[in-house]
This record gives C-alpha cells, structure tokens and sequence, in this order.
C-alpha cells in the first residue's frame, strides 16, 4: 500500500522568513496577524497589523495566507494552511458575510482499501449562532435546493448533514444519527428543529391533510419547550433537558413513527430561580392566559408568586406570553393531548404556583409549625382544590411524618424550615412526573412503528459546563459529554489509528486523547464516584464530609481526581475540555429519587383523574420501606442504551458554536470560539484530516497508474512493492509510506 499525504502544514512552521505574513499568538484577540521583520535564533519579532510589536518563539508563528480567498472557503480542508489561526479567520471572515455554516470534510477509506470508494466519510459541521433571523436560509426554497443536490455542491448547511443522513438510510438501509453539540446558547435546539423540519420535508406525505406524523414531531417541540425551557444567563430559550429524537422511517423513506426520549430535566429551577434568570416557561405564559383561564386558576401576576418572584425577570424581550400561551395550546391539540388533559395540565402547573406560596410559621410544640397566615391558607386551600385533594390531608403531608414501626405509628412534626423543604418537593416531583408524563404522551400520540427498518436520531444535548459554583447537575451534563466525547473520539480517532496500526505505518503524528480513564473514574463500577456516591446514600450516617473524605481517599493517586487544596467537599475532575470543580455539598440530595410516602398517598387519592395519574399506586412492599432509588445510577443506564442505539448509526456531527457571551450578532470573540473548538475536539478532528495519509492504493493500482512515470522499472522484473519504491525513488517523492 502507497499512502501519501499534502504538505505536512500542522508540523511546525515552514519558511518563516522576514517579511513573512504570519499569526502570532495574543493575550486579547486570541491571534493577530502582522509581517516578521526580523528573527533572532528561535526568536521571532513581528510587526502586528494592529500596531503591536510582539516577538514570539518560531514554533508558536504560523505562516498566514495572503493569497486566501476574501470571502473565506466553505470546507476547512481548502484552506492552504490547516492551523488554528487559519481555522478562526476563516470562520470569522464567513461570519461577517453571515456564512454561519464551514464544513470539515475527511475521507478515510478504512476496510475498503480502493480510494475511490472510501467505505468512512468524516463529516464535522461547524455551525455559529447568527443571533439574528436569517429567514431565507431556511425558507421552503432553500428546502427545495438542497433536496437531492449532489454533496458539497451547495453550500454548507443543516440541510445537507440531513439530506446525507436521509439518503445514506434510504440507499444503505442503515440507521444514521446527527449528534449535534455546542454550549449553552449555541444554537442546538434550533439547530435540530430545522434538522427535523427539513427532515418531515423529505419524508413527509406531501398533500396529506390533518395530524401526520410528522406534524406531530415538529409540534412536540413547543410542548416540551413550554415546559422543559426557561430563560437563563446564557439564553432565553434554554432547554433544561436533554433530547434524542428517533424519526422512524418506513420502506418508502416515510416518516412511519417517532420517538421522544429525554434526560434528566432540571427539578431545583421549579422551586428557585436567581435573577437575571426565569423559571419554566410555561409559568408565565399561564399568568398571560385569557382572564377567563385566569379567574379559573386563581391567577395572578408572576410577581406574586414565590416561586417566580425570586428573579425579577417575568418578560421575555420579544415574546408575548399570552401568545405563548395560545401555542402552546394549538401544538398540544396536533400533538393529541385532549382538551380534558390539557385542562389537568394548566390546574396542575396552577397548583404548583400556589403550592409555592404556603409558608409556614412556629408550632407550638417544639419542632413543629402551622400554615402561617391568611394568604397561606388560601393558596392551600386553593392547591388542595386545583388538584381535587383534602385540604386537611395536605396540610398534614406538609408538616407531618409519619413512622409505621411493628410496635407503633408515630407521627413526627416538622419544624418550618423542613415544612417548607417538604413543601417543594412536593413541587419538584409533581413537576417532573409532568414533564414524563408529557413525553409520554407524545410517545404515545405519535406511535411507534414496529416495522421500521431504520431511523434518523438527531441529539440534542447539554453541552459542557463549567460554572463558578458546580454541583450534581454539572457533574451527570459533564459526564454526557464525556461519553459524547469518547463516541466522538473512536469514530474519527480512534478508527483512523487503528487502522494505521494494522498496516503499520507510523503514527507518531497525534497523540489520540483517551478519555476512558475519565469515564472509569465516573462510571466504573465498583468503584466509580457514582457507585461511592450511592453507597453514600444508602449509609444513613454518610454527610456530604464522609462522601467527599471517601473521595480523596479512594482517587489518592488517580491522574484524572484532584483534591483542591484547604478544601474540605469539594473536588476537581480533570475533563477532556478543562479542570472543573464541583461541590459536594448537595450531591447526596440530589442523588436520591424518592417520593415522600405522604405526598404519594394524597396524589394518589387526587379526584382528578389527571393529577391521581401521574402518581399510580406503588406496589405493596415498595410502599413500605422508602427504598432509595439512585439518580447518578438511573442517568448512566440511560446514557449507556443511548450509546447503544449511537453506536448502531452511521453519525454526523454538528458542532454549534456561540460567537459571543451577550448573545448579539457581529459580534466574534475569538478566544471564546477557539475554546469551543478545543473542547468540541474540532480542532483535533482538523489537525487528523491533514495528518492522515488521505490518498491509499495497492500496489497493483499504483503501477498501473504511474508506471508511465518510470517504464523501465514497469519492465524490470520487479516485485510489485520493489516496483513501486522505486517509482517514489525515482521521483523523489515526499510525504508518502509503503507498507
Ligand atoms: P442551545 O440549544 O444550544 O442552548 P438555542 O438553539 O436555544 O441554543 O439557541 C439560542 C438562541 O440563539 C435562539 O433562541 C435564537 O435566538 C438564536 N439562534 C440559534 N440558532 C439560530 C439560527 N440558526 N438562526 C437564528 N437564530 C439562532
Ligand atoms: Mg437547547
């Protein structure tokens, strides 16, 4: 096998010389460009565009295009020089003209080993948010262009990653999957809605009135949005939950069937909001509801409530909450969500506001409280109504244990501080039997098709998070994209070396990042911080202290576990995309899933049959002992299966990214974006496209293809490996191995 490759362009710099154009490395604008006018050993000077003079060591200077077109190129494998300085302008010059999509293409012809039919086609698209509506580039005709162009004919966009998706199902009859990924705020769920939307385009029944299927998909969005989003620092729109979509197509490339799964919703927004930011939507689009709605409800101004007065933030630029309101609707009915539930839904989400308004004062005896006040009572008598409940039974769920012991039944009261705790819970639990009970509503409503031969996923999930204070919630999304990053990694990394390895050629080039050592640390089991922390949880004298202890102790030597120093509960995890530091304060808390049994008796005896659903009878024994149930555990069974059904697709990726952190157009921060490219293994996927020997061929294709170069070798009675060496000698070749 002959396999050569382009210019070496990631190695270090070539002809560097003064008056080159080059990139040198800056504190502020990440790089700037600039001409070299005088080098000093490994020291070179450089004269900046913007006026700086800077001097920098020659392996950090890279050579800049002068000759690059000015409208930038729309495959980063185009571009003459393949670095990060070259990678950023490119994209920055695109995103001026609102180009917002680069593609990165990469060939490796893995098992078929004819490089004209390469069996693994490596396809990254880089998608920045345009913070601003681009209508026409996602307008019916833009649809139209794209359905059935040939590849890379057009340019870049969500469209075509769809429509090689679409064909590739339809041509090979296998599943294919579109991972798309990014940071808050970076344009996933758009992303994907228009990936779904183009995809109801190619697999819709074109003239079918009414509910289709794919209506119906498109729909679930504003449902789950009304109640899975809320606005946050880093967008007004974000989903608190992560998505995978499972479009099912039938043997004529319809849309047959779908299936909506979802992980891990925020419960701690439902009970406490800090300002700048919101609870969910659906909230606030009840308080705008027509007043009819609202007298129904009892329904007030957001501000009255206390789980949404804590922000002061109740409106949304650009967004009318009774038109929310109305939609929200409107998709419900194509979803087939009845009139009746729909009506269950609003008296529940209503109940919850009133719910959060019960506050409760000293009891006479010591540890025990009483409903505080007036106002109190009527927001309980008015939860106790909206769910068809006693009001007594309520009150008594809130502040009172009860203890069934063989001897006796003890009934313990709760001081205001726990009442309270209790009284969210309940919140919180209510809320996200909701949220599952919408899901499966959709699941349900929409149907499954169990002849389906293959599908489309497409992914929508929580990128990478690292905040000044982290928790559990950062901890199971950082975990996410670890495995993303692992599924990632053996796609585009892991394959390419291995296959190099089995042909022995020399691989020295990267230094392939393996995160599994991260994973272990997470996920192993026995062993792994989940499995410690459920032990935790299941010793009835662990604290957050023990846990933490435990921790340091257990990962003393770990490469991948820090303990940060004079801290006594937090610690570091050295993740693929940077250090983070999470407090483990709460984990034990969070960890564990259970209803309290008071809460669970009142529901369960709700009168309305839409409340009383959502909290069905527990089988007997399990009513009795509280068995924990462990949140970390239950989340890594879901990812796992999600890997799974992953690791069954052909997989396309899309790596959003957030130019800006005030969420406005135009505006490009260079040192922003290169983060996000480093932890979304973009660069990485660049620099292999470049190192990777792109072109491959057998002996015998070679010769017959360049034995006009040196014919008498063609007629020397070589062995065809001898033959073909000595082709390369002869032409003096570089760049090239023969195994
Ligand atoms: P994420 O899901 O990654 O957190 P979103 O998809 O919700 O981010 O995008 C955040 C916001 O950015 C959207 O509400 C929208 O205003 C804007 N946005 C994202 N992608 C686009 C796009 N392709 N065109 C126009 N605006 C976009
Ligand atoms: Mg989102």
């Amino acid at each position: 096998m002959v396999e050569t490759r382009a210019e070496d362009v990631m190695a270090a710099p070539v002809n560097i010389i003064v008056g080159s154009h080059v990139w040198v490395e800056d504190p502020v604008q990440a790089w700037i460009d600039g001409e070299v006018f005088k080098i000093n050993g490994e020291e070179v000077h450089v004269q900046a565009t913007n006026g700086k003079t800077v001097v920098a060591d020659i392996s950090k200077v890279f050579p800049k295009d002068t000759e690059a077109s000015p409208g930038g190129v729309d495959d980063m494998t185009k571009l003459s020089y393949l670095h990060e300085p070259g990678v950023l302008h490119n994209l920055a010059t695109r995103y001026e003209l609102n180009e917002i999509y680069v593609r990165l293409i990469f060939s490796f012809p893995f098992h078929d080993l004819t490089w004209s039919n390469p069996t693994y086609t490596g396809n990254i698209l880089i998608a920045i948010n345009p913070f601003q509506r681009l209508p026409h580039l996602y307008d019916t005709h833009m649809m139209e262009q794209y359905k059935g162009a040939q590849f890379g004919e057009l340019s870049p966009h969500v469209f075509a990653v769809a429509d090689v998706a679409y064909r590739a199902m339809i041509n090979e009859g296998r599943s294919n999957s579109i991972l798309v990924s990014g940071e808050s705020g970076a344009g996933k769920t758009e992303t994907t809605k228009m990936l779904m939307r183009y995809l109801a385009y190619l697999g819709g029944r074109s003239g079918v009135e009414g509910r289709t299927v794919e209506q119906q998909v498109l729909e679930s969005n504003p449902v789950l949005e009304a109640f899975g989003n809320a606005k946050t620092v880093r967008n007004n729109n974000s989903s608190r939950f992560g998505k995978f979509v499972e479009l099912q197509f039938d043997k004529n490339g319809r849309i047959s069937g779908a299936a909506v799964r979802t992980y891990l919703l925020e419960r701690s927004r439902v009970c406490q909001v800090s300002d700048p930011e919101r609870n969910y939507h659906c909230f606030y689009l009840l308080c705008a509801a027509p007043p009819e709605v609202r007298e129904k409800y009892k329904l007030d101004h957001p501000k009255t409530f206390h789980y949404l007065n804590q922000s002061n933030c109740y409106k949304l630029d650009g967004v009318d909450d009774t038109e929310e309101y109305l939609a929200t609707r409107r998709a419900m009915d194509v979803v087939g969500i009845s009139e009746e539930e729909q009506e269950g839904i609003f008296r529940v989400v209503a109940a919850i506001l009133h719910l959060g308004n019960i506050d409760f004062g000293k009891g006479e005896e010591v540890d025990s409280s009483v409903i505080k006040d007036e106002k109190s009572r009527f927001h309980l008598n008015t939860t106790a109504e909206l769910l068809r409940c006693d009001a007594k039974s309520l009150e008594d769920a809130l502040i009172k244990r009860v203890m069934v012991t063989p001897e006796e039944v003890i009934t313990r009261t709760l001081d205001p501080g726990s009442a309270a705790g209790s009284r969210d819970a309940l919140a919180k639990t209510v809320y996200s039997r909701l949220f599952d009970w919408l899901v499966d509503k959709i699941n349900s409503s929409i149907g499954q098709d169990p002849n389906s031969k293959s599908l489309i996923g497409v992914l929508d999930i929580y990128g990478f998070e690292s905040f000044k204070f982290n928790s559990f919630e950062q901890f199971c999304i950082n975990f996410t994209n670890e495995k993303l990053q692992q599924h990632f990694n053996q796609h585009v990394f892991k394959m390419e070396q291995e296959e190099y390895t089995k042909e022995e050629i020399n691989w020295s080039y990267i230094e392939f990042v393996d995160n599994q050592d991260v994973l272990d640390l997470i996920e192993k089991k026995p062993g792994g911080i989940i499995a410690l922390l459920d032990e935790a949880c299941m010793f009835p004298k662990s604290t957050h202290e023990t846990f933490a202890q435990k921790l340091y102790q257990t990962f003393k030597n770990n490469k991948r576990f820090i303990k940060p120093k004079l801290s006594r509960t937090s610690f570091t995890i050295s993740h693929y995309a940077g250090e983070v530091t999470y407090l483990a304060d709460l984990f034990l808390d969070k960890n564990k899933d259970y209803v309290v049994a008071e809460h669970q008796v009142l529901l369960t005896a709700s009168k309305c049959p839409f409340a009383a659903g959502l909290f069905p009878p527990l089988p007997e024994e399990s009513s009795k002992s509280s068995k924990f149930s462990s949140i970390g555990s239950r989340f890594k069974l879901q990812l796992q299966s999600l890997m799974e059904t992953l690791n069954s697709t052909e997989p396309h990726y899309i790596r959003c990214v957030k130019p800006n952190n005030v969420l406005k157009p135009t505006i490009f921060e260079n040192a922003n974006i290169i983060q996000q490219l480093r932890c979304g293994g973009v660069l990485e996927a660049i620099r292999i496209s470049c190192a990777g020997y792109p072109t491959r061929r057998t002996f015998y294709e070679f010769l017959h293809r360049f034995g006009v170069l040196a014919p008498e070798v063609l007629e020397g009675n070589y062995d065809e490996k001898v033959a073909c060496q000595k082709i390369l000698d002869k032409m003096g070749l570089q760049g090239y191995q023969v195994t």
